[in-house]
């Protein structure tokens, strides 16, 4: 090997040493963990020293502000995704799953934030005891100076940083409350699913008062699909939903599952029940679906449906049951018709 190569190789190696030291120090001085994420942010920052990111962490960092996790996550978003450990950035949008690790990231960048304002308050005590010995001592008004100008910015940084703190919190949050909603609702139709029909089942039971419980099922559905695709039956599902809506304002309608839906009468005795899921079947049946791509007629779309009162504290699963026959019963009577018991 030559000694100019040699040399070149020397140089490298001890740029590459150079590297690593600088980046295990900075992650031991911000207190992050060694991984991949922080390792590759750490990389990004010390081989491009005057780059936009090192000059972002220098101005975050002066005046021995630590960096955050949360920090870190805010400066890779600005100069291009990480991708290592972000599993924001590889799953699907939209996803549940995205949902899940967004909040969880949020989470952590969180705690990282609290735990990072009470150090600051810890040492913003140890600076006041400092300057409280400091003044005691009769020490001169440039040392008092200078102890109050440092207390004054952890204090300035403490603020900034429980501000931020409260922004993620609510930020949190929401997810959560959209991710508990997305937990509860039929993604079709739009309507409550079977999830959140128990629940409600759950609490109107306990409230007492008279609930009565209708299951509907779509007649003969898997024609629709048979004859007209899956799309199309979709669709009959989706104006379904929206008609039983109309006819039962005030009331829980829910998509059971499949053709399936229900509805929970909530202070209406069994004959204004039956008179009003009598008036959303005729509705229904009245409807002339027509394909939307050739105006083609689909015939009518109706529904059969088992309706019963439940009684003080009776169980779901007793109710529903009874619902379940009636409905089973208005189908062998010749379906588009509702049994109520
Ligand atoms: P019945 O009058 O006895 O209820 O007859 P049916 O054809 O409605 O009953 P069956 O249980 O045999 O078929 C129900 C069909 O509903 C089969 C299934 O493919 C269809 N289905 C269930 N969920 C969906 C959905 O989300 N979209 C579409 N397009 N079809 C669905
Ligand atoms: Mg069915
Ligand atoms: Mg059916």
């Amino acid at each position: 090997m030559s000694a100019t190569r040699q040399a070149r190789l020397v140089a490298v190696e001890d740029r590459s040493e150079h590297v690593f030291d600088s980046i295990r120090a900075f992650l031991r001085l911000h207190r992050l963990s060694p991984d991949p994420a922080h390792y590759a942010f750490a990389h990004r920052v010390f081989c491009n020293p005057d780059g936009a990111l090192a000059q972002s962490v220098a101005t975050l960092t002066e005046g021995g502000v630590r960096l955050t996790a949360r920090d870190i996550q805010t400066l890779g978003g600005q100069i291009g995704a990480l991708t290592v450990g972000d599993p924001a950035a590889t799953a699907e949008p939209g996803h549940a799953d995205t949902l899940v690790a967004q909040t969880q990231m949020q989470v952590e960048g969180f705690t990282d934030m609290v735990r990072r304002v009470r150090a600051d308050t810890e040492d913003f005590g140890r600076d006041l005891a400092a300057s409280a010995d400091a003044m005691r001592a009769g020490g001169g008004a440039d040392n008092v100076i200078v102890l109050t100008g440092l207390m004054l910015s952890r204090v300035q940084a403490a603020e900034a940083r429980l501000a931020a703190a409260t922004s993620e919190a609510d930020q949190l949050r929401e997810k959560l409350e959209e991710a508990r909603g997305d937990a509860r609702r039929d993604p079709l139709t739009g309507l409550p699913n079977r999830r959140a029909f128990e629940e409600t089942f759950a609490e109107r039971i306990q409230a007492g008062g008279t609930i009565c419980l209708a299951v509907c099922d779509v007649d003969r559905f898997k024609r629709v699909n048979d004859q007209f695709g899956h799309s199309v039956g979709d669709r009959v599902l989706r104006a379904i939903a929206d008609a039983l809506t109309e006819a039962c304002p005030e009331h829980f309608v829910g998509r059971y599952g499949g053709e399936e839906f229900i509805i929970l009468f909530s202070g209406l005795e069994l004959p204004a029940a039956r008179a009003m899921l009598e008036s959303a079947r005729m509705s229904v049946a009245g409807k002339r679906y027509r394909l939307r791509e050739s105006d083609a007629p689909l015939g009518a779309v109706t529904f059969s449906g088992g309706l019963t009162e439940a009684e003080p504290g009776e169980v779901l699963g007793a109710v529903f049951g009874r619902a379940d026959k009636l409905l089973y019963a208005a189908k062998d009577g010749g379906r588009n018709r509702v049994y109520a018991g």
